[in-house]
C-alpha cells in the first residue's frame, strides 16, 4: 500500500512539529516554506508542559529539555514586585522551558530530512477535490497530496477565507529582547509586573541570559514602534528593581518591535482533506504564552488522529478532540489583557485588586488546566 502523503504550508513551529509528528504517522510529507532559509523570527519563548509532553510524543523534546533554561514558574506583580497573582509553579516532574527561538527551531528542523523541506516555495492557491488536495506556487507549479495541512501562520489568506476568522489588532504592543551577561542568579519564577496600560515581563533564559517584553496601549498597529530604549527605560522609573538591571543591560540593537494581533476562537479548523493549525487556525493574544504551544499540541495530535483514521474522517476527528481546547485557550488568552489594557467596563486596577484576592489554589488550578497538568 503507498504511503499517505501531506503539504505542509509553512514551515514554522505548527508545520515542522506536524512534518516530525506526521512522518512518525507514516505520512510521506513536503513542508512548502515561502523563505528562502529556515530563521527564527523573535527572541525566545515558554514552552509549558503541555507542549513538553507533546514534543515527547514525537521524541522531539530531548534538547529543548537539556539545552533550554527551565521555567519554575510564573508571578504577576504590581510594577514595584507586590503580588498580584502566583507564582504558579511548574511540574518538576515534566518540566516547563524558555529555549531560545533557535533552539527550538534547530531542535525541530534536525528531526526533518532535507527532501521534505523545501524553501521559496510560496503557495498562492490551494484546491481539492474527492480524491486529492493541491496546492498552487507561486511559479505556477502544482503540488496534490492525500491532505494540505495550512501552518502559514496568521496571516494565511487560505485560512482565513475557511475559518472565517479575520485577525485583528488588540489595542496594544511593544518590544522584546534578549540580554546577555546578566548573571546566573535567577530563580527560575518568570515574571510580569503590570500598570494601567503597560507591563514588562522578565525570565531567565540560562546562560546568563534574561527575555523580557515591554507591551503598552497603541492607538494603531506599530505605533509603539516609535518608542526608544530609553522612553521606555524613561516609563519604568520607579518600577521594581529588576525591571531597571535588564533594561541597563540591553543593546538597542536587541529590540525587537512587535503589534499584536489575534484571531477570534475559530468554530471550525479546515474544509475537507484541508486542515489548519497553529496561528492559521488560532493566533492569540500572547497573555497565556501558549500560542506555539497550542501549535504543537495541534501537530501531534493531527497526526494520531491521521495515523488511525480514513481521510475524510481526520478533519472532524480533529475538530471534535481539539475545538473546545482551542476555543478556551484563545478566550482565555484574550481576557486576561483586561488586567493591564482597559477593554472591559470594568477597570484594570479594579482587575488587579479582584485578581488578587482568588486564592490560590484556585488560580493555580486554572493554570494546571491551561498547562494540562491536572
Ligand atoms: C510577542 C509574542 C510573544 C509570544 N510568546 C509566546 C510564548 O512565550 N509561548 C508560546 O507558546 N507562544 C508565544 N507566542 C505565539 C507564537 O509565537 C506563535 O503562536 C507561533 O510562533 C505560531 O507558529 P506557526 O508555525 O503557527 O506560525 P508562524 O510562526 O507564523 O509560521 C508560519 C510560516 O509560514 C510561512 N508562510 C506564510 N505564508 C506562506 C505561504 N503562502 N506559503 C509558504 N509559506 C508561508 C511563514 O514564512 C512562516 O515560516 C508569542 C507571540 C508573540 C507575538
Amino acid at each position: 500500500m503507498r504511503a499517505r502523503t501531506a503539504l505542509i504550508v509553512g514551515g514554522g513551529i505548527a508545520g515542522l512539529t506536524a512534518a516530525i509528528a506526521l512522518r512518525r504517522s507514516g505520512y510521506s510529507v513536503t513542508v512548502l516554506e515561502q523563505a528562502d532559509r529556515f530563521e527564527a523570527m523573535g527572541a525566545a519563548l515558554s514552552i509549558w508542559e503541555n507542549a513538553i509532553l507533546a514534543l515527547r510524543d514525537i521524541q522531539a523534546a530531548d534538547r529543548i529539555e537539556a539545552e533550554a533554561a527551565q521555567i519554575k514558574g510564573f508571578a504577576a506583580l504590581t510594577s514595584t514586585g507586590k503580588p498580584i497573582s502566583g507564582p504558579h509553579l511548574t511540574r518538576q516532574d515534566i518540566g516547563a522551558y524558555l529555549p531560545t527561538r533557535s533552539l527550538l527551531q534547530s531542535a525541530l528542523l534536525e528531526q526533518i530530512p532535507d527532501e521534505s523541506l523545501r524553501n521559496n516555495a510560496l503557495v498562492r492557491d490551494i484546491a481539492q477535490d474527492d480524491e486529492t488536495a493541491s496546492v498552487t506556487l507561486q511559479d505556477g507549479e502544482t503540488l496534490s497530496a492525500d491532505l494540505v495541512i495550512l501552518a502559514n501562520g496568521i496571516w494565511s489568506p487560505q485560512a482565513t477565507e475557511i475559518l472565517a476568522n479575520t485577525p485583528s489588532h488588540a489595542g496594544y504592543g511593544g518590544y522584546l529582547a534578549l540580554v546577555k551577561d546578566m548573571g546566573d542568579t535567577h530563580d527560575g519564577i518568570g515574571r510580569e509586573y503590570w500598570e494601567d496600560g503597560q507591563r514588562i515581563g522578565i525570565f531567565d533564559a540560562g546562560q546568563g541570559r534574561r527575555y523580557w517584553f515591554y507591551m503598552c496601549d497603541e492607538a494603531a498597529p506599530h505605533d509603539n514602534t516609535k518608542l526608544s530604549l530609553d522612553d521606555i527605560k524613561h516609563r519604568m522609573e520607579g518600577w521594581a528593581p529588576e525591571i531597571g538591571t535588564v533594561l541597563s543591560g540591553t543593546d538597542d540593537k536587541a529590540l525587537i518591535p512587535f503589534s499584536i494581533h489575534a484571531k477570534k476562537a475559530p468554530r471550525k479548523l479546515g474544509k475537507g482533506r484541508i486542515v489548519a493549525i497553529g496561528d492559521a487556525a488560532h493566533a492569540m493574544e500572547p497573555n497565556l504564552g501558549q500560542g506555539a504551544c497550542l501549535s504543537i499540541e495541534d501537530a501531534v495530535e493531527l497526526a494520531d488522529i491521521a495515523a488511525n483514521c480514513d481521510i475524510q474522517d481526520i478533519l472532524p476527528t480533529f475538530e471534535k478532540q481539539r475545538l473546545r481546547r482551542i476555543r478556551d485557550i484563545v478566550k482565555r488568552s484574550a481576557s486576561t489583557r483586561a488586567t493591564v489594557h482597559k477593554t472591559w467596563p470594568l477597570p484594570p486596577a479594579l482587575l488587579r485588586v479582584i485578581m488578587s484576592r482568588i486564592p490560590h489554589s484556585i488560580s493555580q488550578s486554572i493554570m494546571n488546566k491551561v498547562r494540562r497538568v491536572t
